[in-house]
């Protein structure tokens, strides 16, 4: 038997320093996970528990340039710590959860902003705001087994040699193993499941010509032009 159209190519991210690849499955998102970037886009992290979303496997950019999207005018960058996962389960413990980490990544949220807050005013979904082409660029995966699981270390997001974004992964709301028990408990984890687990403050817009660089201390580093 065969296919009645070409399956789609595999989504993957490039392991660092070698030639395998990672496979990946899905990829979720946690907002409002730190509490300044939270308060900036007006909720109130007392209030307002970190939630998910998802985008699209085939939405990764990888050692390319992101192309401005179309049908919006206020595309915004959000810079993150990236998780993937080379086990997963349901109802994983908070104790168990770091163990079916593979490695970690950096990674940007790009988010329509405008389409984004259209579909908040509404009640809508968010698929037209977060999950577009191209709109996860990420780096290479750097395994655990090189830096183990980094809990704390300055992120930081440079746009055009600009400070943007600053911000520490000790200030994430929901921790990562945290994070990987309750999605465990709401979706049935897999290997190869990504974690983009939120933003600092300090969200802006791009134009077409900017450069972004971002750093996560201890993990790596992201470097991306807007065409
Ligand atoms: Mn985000």
């Amino acid at each position: 038997m065969g296919y009645v159209i070409d399956p789609p190519a595999p989504a993957t991210l490039p392991v660092k320093d070698s030639d395998d690849l990672f496979p990946v499955h899905r990829i979720y998102c946690v907002g409002r996970n730190y509490a300044a970037h939270t308060i900036e886009m007006g909720h109130d992290p007392d209030k307002e528990p970190p939630f998910f979303f998802q985008k699209n496997p085939d939405n990764l950019l990888v050692g390319k340039d992101f192309p401005y999207p179309s049908a919006s005018s206020d595309v915004h960058f959000e810079f993150e710590l990236a998780v993937a996962l080379k086990s997963g389960g349901t109802d994983i413990s908070i104790d168990d959860a770091l163990a079916h980490v593979y490695g970690y990544a950096v990674a940007l949220d790009m988010t329509r902003r405008d389409l984004q807050g259209e579909a908040k005013k509404a009640g809508r979904p968010w698929e037209v705001g977060k999950a577009f082409e191209h709109s996860a660029p990420c780096s290479a995966i750097v395994p655990a087994s090189e830096i183990g699981h980094p809990a704390s270390g300055a992120l930081t997001l440079d746009v055009d040699g600009e400070r943007r974004q600053e911000g520490d992964l000790n200030q994430m709301i929901w921790k990562i193993p945290e994070m990987i028990s309750y999605l465990s408990g709401l979706f049935e984890l897999v290997p190869g499941d990504l974690i983009l687990t939120g933003t600092p403050s300090g969200v802006g817009p791009v134009t077409k010509g900017n450069r972004l660089h971002g750093e996560v201390e201890g993990v790596g580093t992201l470097d991306v032009g807007v065409v």
